[in-house]
């Protein structure tokens, strides 16, 4: 129970009571909703059923999720000068006991309802108190990540404005709810790394006007798929710093707010003032609700995880006046003009006593205001209201009505969830920044190679020349050597051969001339030119000369061997820059594979978004029809996609790929011959044409022409489904409806179900075949093309998304029929009833999956508002399908559609009085 209190509920009751704030804590426990009064009020019931729920869901279904009930709070206005004098002798209308949190509603002097709300706040509660007690707990937990609404309802006058928008600027006590919400804001976060931007706009006749720049006058709502965020892409989106530049912008944005309304010729009251405060915070670390392991990924054996962000929201909505309007026109408007005016507010009430009843079906697309605000009724968002009553007793029946529109508020309950999420975004930056170091890296290295063979190179070539050059230097000097060697030996050959003949001719002489005997004997004995100790001189030295020839060959052979040791050198220098070359190389392949990595990585945060979407999708199945889009839309991929430059990373990371690759490459990717690549690239174009605004140009560029095409060609189920998932998008159009039957559509899809194994392309096949049922203008090509055969043979897949999509299908064809029979423009039976629909659709009438159900039951109603088709419909047992519809069916206009059929028809009332059974 306590989770279930402000968390300030005690500051509150220390404003007011000084040391009370023990007790006032009993009481809040003692009165909390589920001890309610027994007696007169009415929501006892309900907050018992709340507090049973609350039970069962109060405690956190993960750390993100908690149900938390809407918060609500009375203030009443004090007595203005006209009041104290025209209403001088009359009491009050109401009577508060702010202690007991109960407001007392007089109806007469001598009796009053009494109810209870989360905050009374009397006449005399300061701006400060209010604040605190109403605004808050929520702009506490939007700072810690969750989305939150501050609402004020009530009828003109009574302080809606006076409580959420008031400047303060002669008094800073009056501040409102608005600037104290921005102060505490701005005193929270980090300029650093939070960010707050603020958008102010303005809803009146179903047009969303920009406040901040007033040409700004037709502001889309665009809704995320994924998250069921709001957005409205177009509004001027401003970054506050500072409070002074926050009360500037709020001056500004009333200052277009009255001329706007000058130029319309409304008055303030009429309109809803809504402004919007984004923050975004980075969590740094443990305190994330996302689990480490999540969304980490690798590359390249490194553990990369996405920073994470929280982006919540704070909504202010300072709604037009509760009143009725007069719908005469004595306002000066239209009877058309006075229902637009009034459609949001209405479609609001309508919205909150469905969540207040638990009704499967909550009208949210009925308005404008009730998309903007689909968070804070019934979403995640932590919701206060404060709904502002005036005292004078002449409006007793607005203040009335206030107090019972604030407790049926009191009964919705949120499923409060923290808006974190992975910022893909700057991981995806953080991951270019490092391929950028990775690649400069490498270049630096492959520079510092080349430079390094280079180097190499040269002195090799250096020492080359430098070896050749003294080789040829050696081998000169030896050449010289030898020459020189040889003229001297030659020389001295000759001398020593002079010599010698000289000795020669004076022994001769000496032995002609004398004769004396002993000259005779030691010299005439052999008369020869050369001593035998010269010819072995002479042999000696030409020994010397041989040596040293070889010597000099020695030397030329060692040179030779030098000169081949250089060139061995040079080989390995060569050999050493070929491996430089390859590691080179292996480096460029290491850089491809890098870059293949990083494609890889982009290709499966593609596939995660896609799958993402696809799980969405199945959870948002597997919530039946609890989902308020479930009836509207049975597509969930056709709700429009969020894509503002601060949405989710993964979006924007197919849009900058959608950006980069073109549409036209992606296309041409369809017809692949890479199966992976024709997958992937399916995938992508599915993800694209889920959004609204891509389906033109993917249509324009043939997208469709190739998704039908693919649809005949592949044979795989999972291009089929996805195809086939696309196709149904695209075929939320008119004009692509038309593209599809021409281009034979329609036999594709139902070759495409006939092939299906699995229920989910039976599904998507079901739900574009259903989308083409609606089409006013193919109804007959439908019917001859077999569509409708189609539609009705995959009942056989008892799959319930499968028979829900069959069941629009039939119900759309049974509109479209029964519009054209009321037209004139077709006669005879009802086409399904021809080709053997009947059995099926009353047999399936009271399904029990409720999408089912309420299109069967739809389709009823249509066939038998024609009374040709009423023979066959008692025959086949639709008419007790009907009695039920009247009775029991949750849709009230449905309900009152069948008895008015019911009545009306006169076979039906004939059988029925047959039958005995009254129904007049
Ligand atoms: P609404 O926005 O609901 O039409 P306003 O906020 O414009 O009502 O209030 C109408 C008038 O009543 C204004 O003059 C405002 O100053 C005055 N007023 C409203 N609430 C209070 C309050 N709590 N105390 C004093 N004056 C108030
Ligand atoms: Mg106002």
């Amino acid at each position: 129970m306590s989770s279930y209190s402000y968390r300030n509920g005690s500051s509150i009751a220390r404003g007011g009571g000084g040391g009370g704030a023990v007790k006032v804590e009993n009481h809040s426990s003692k009165y909390s909703p589920s001890s309610s009064l027994k007696s007169k009020v009415q929501q006892s019931t309900a907050s018992s059923a709340t507090s049973l729920r609350r039970s069962s869901t109060g405690s956190s279904r993960d750390d993100s999720t908690v149900s938390r009930r809407v918060r609500v709070a009375v203030r009443l206005r004090p007595r203005n000068a006209e009041e104290m004098v025209a209403d001088a002798d009359f009491a009050d209308c109401v009577e508060l006991q702010p202690e007991l949190k109960r407001l007392k509603l007089r109806k007469n002097n001598w009796d009053s309802d009494t109810y209870e709300f989360d905050e009374v706040l009397t006449e005399f509660a300061s701006q400060k108190r209010v604040y605190e007690g109403v605004a808050k707990p929520v702009v506490e937990s939007v700072l810690e990540g969750y989305n939150g609404t501050v609402m004020a309802y009530g009828q003109t006058g009574t302080g809606k404005t006076y409580t959420l928008g008031r400047l303060g600027e002669e008094d800073a006590a009056d501040r409102g709810i608005m600037l104290r919400a921005m102060e505490d804001i701005l005193a929270e976060v980090s300029p650093e790394n939070d960010l707050v931007s603020v958008s102010y706009l303005q809803l009146y006749m179903e047009t969303v006007q920009d406040l901040l720049n007033p040409t700004n006058d037709s502001i889309s709502i665009v809704e995320d798929p994924k998250s069921g965020d709001v957005s409205l892409p177009g509004a001027t989106l401003v970054e506050i710093r500072d409070h002074k530049s926050f009360k500037e912008l709020l001056q500004l944005g009333e200052a277009h707010r009255f001329a706007a309304n000058t130029k319309l010729n409304t008055e303030s009251s009429r309109s809803h003032a809504i402004l919007m405060v984004h923050i975004k915070r980075s969590v740094k670390g443990r305190n994330s609700s996302l689990s480490s392991e999540n969304g980490s990924m690798t590359l390249m054996g490194k553990t990369l995880k996405p920073p994470v962000v929280r982006k919540s929201k704070l909504v202010i909505v300072d709604l037009a006046g509760s009143e009725r309007i007069d719908k005469s026109g004595s306002e000066g408007h239209t009877l058309e003009e006075a229902k637009s005016i009034n459609l949001s507010l209405s479609a609001l009430g309508k919205c909150i006593n469905a969540l207040a009843e638990n009704s499967a079906h909550v009208p949210v697309r009925d308005s404008k205001l009730t998309r903007l605000l689909r968070d804070s009724f019934g979403g995640t968002a932590r919701t206060s209201l404060v709904i502002t009553i005036g005292p004078s007793p002449r409006h007793r029946g607005e203040t009335s009505s206030t107090i019972m529109f604030g407790q049926r508020a009191m009964k919705v309950e949120n499923m409060v969830k923290i808006k974190e999420e992975f910022d893909y975004k700057s991981l995806s930056r953080r991951l270019e920044i490092q391929l950028d170091k990775l690649i400069a890296e490498h270049e630096r290295q492959q520079n510092a190679f080349q430079d390094e063979i280079e180097r190499m190179a040269l002195e090799a070539q250096k020492r080359i020349s430098e070896v050749e050059l003294s080789y040829a230097d050696a081998l000169e000097k030896e050449k010289l050597r030898c020459q020189k060697d040889y003229v001297e030996s030659v020389k001295r050959l000759e001398e020593q051969w002079k010599e010698k003949q000289e000795k020669h001719g004076h022994g001769k002489v000496k032995l002609g001339q004398s004769d004396d005997g002993i000259d005779q004997k030691s010299n005439g004995v052999t008369p020869v030119l050369f001593a035998p100790g010269e010819v072995a001189e002479i042999k000696q030295k030409l020994q010397n000369e041989i040596l040293l020839r070889k010597a000099a060959d020695a030397e030329i052979d060692n040179l030779k061997s030098q000169l081949i040791h250089w060139k061995q050198t040079e080989a390995a220098r060569n050999a050493e820059l070929l491996k430089l070359r390859k590691m080179l190389e292996d480096e460029a392949c290491q850089k491809a594979k890098l870059e293949e990595e990083i494609e890889m990585l982009q290709s499966q945060l593609l596939q995660i978004s896609y799958e993402a979407d696809e799980s969405r999708r199945n959870l948002d199945r597997g919530m039946g029809g609890n989902t308020p889009s479930s009836m509207d839309s049975l597509m969930p991929e056709v709700k429009h996609q969020q894509l503002r430059d601060s949405g989710d990373g993964e979006k924007a990371s197919v849009v900058k790929l959608f950006e980069q690759v073109g549409l036209h490459k992606i296309l041409s990717l369809l017809e692949s011959e890479d199966a992976d690549v024709r997958i992937h690239a399916v995938k992508v174009v599915a993800n694209l044409a889920a959004e609204e605004s891509n389906q033109e140009k993917i249509v324009e560029a043939g997208g469709l022409t190739s998704l039908l095409t693919l649809l005949k060609s592949s044979n795989d189920e999972i291009v089929h489904r996805v195809a086939a998932g696309a196709i149904a998008n695209l075929a939320m159009n008119e004009t692509n409806q038309e593209l599809i039957m021409s281009q034979g559509g329609i036999s594709l899809l139902s070759l495409t179900a006939a092939k299906a194994q699995d229920p989910q392309t039976l599904r998507m096949v079901a739900g574009a075949i259903a989308n083409l049922c609606g089409n006013d203008k193919l109804q007959a090509k439908l019917r001859a093309e077999g569509g409708v055969r189609a539609l009705l043979g995959m009942v056989g897949c008892r799959h319930p998304d499968v028979l829900a999509q069959v069941a629009r299908g039939i119900a759309n064809f049974a509109k479209c029929e029964s519009r054209a029979s009321s037209q004139g423009t077709k006669s005879g039976r009802s086409v399904l009833i021809e080709d053997g629909a009947l059995p099926w659709i009353v047999q399936n009438a009271n399904n029990e999956a409720s999408p089912i159900r309420r299109h069967i039951e739809l389709a009823l109603c249509h066939l038998a508002q024609h009374e040709i088709n009423a023979k066959e419909m008692i025959n086949g047992g639709a008419l007790w399908e009907l009695v039920r519809i009247s009775r029991d069916c949750s849709r009230e206009d449905i309900r009152t559609l069948a008895l008015r059929i019911l009545k009306s028809s006169p076979s039906f009332q004939a059988e029925l009085k047959r039958l005995r059974v009254d129904y007049g």
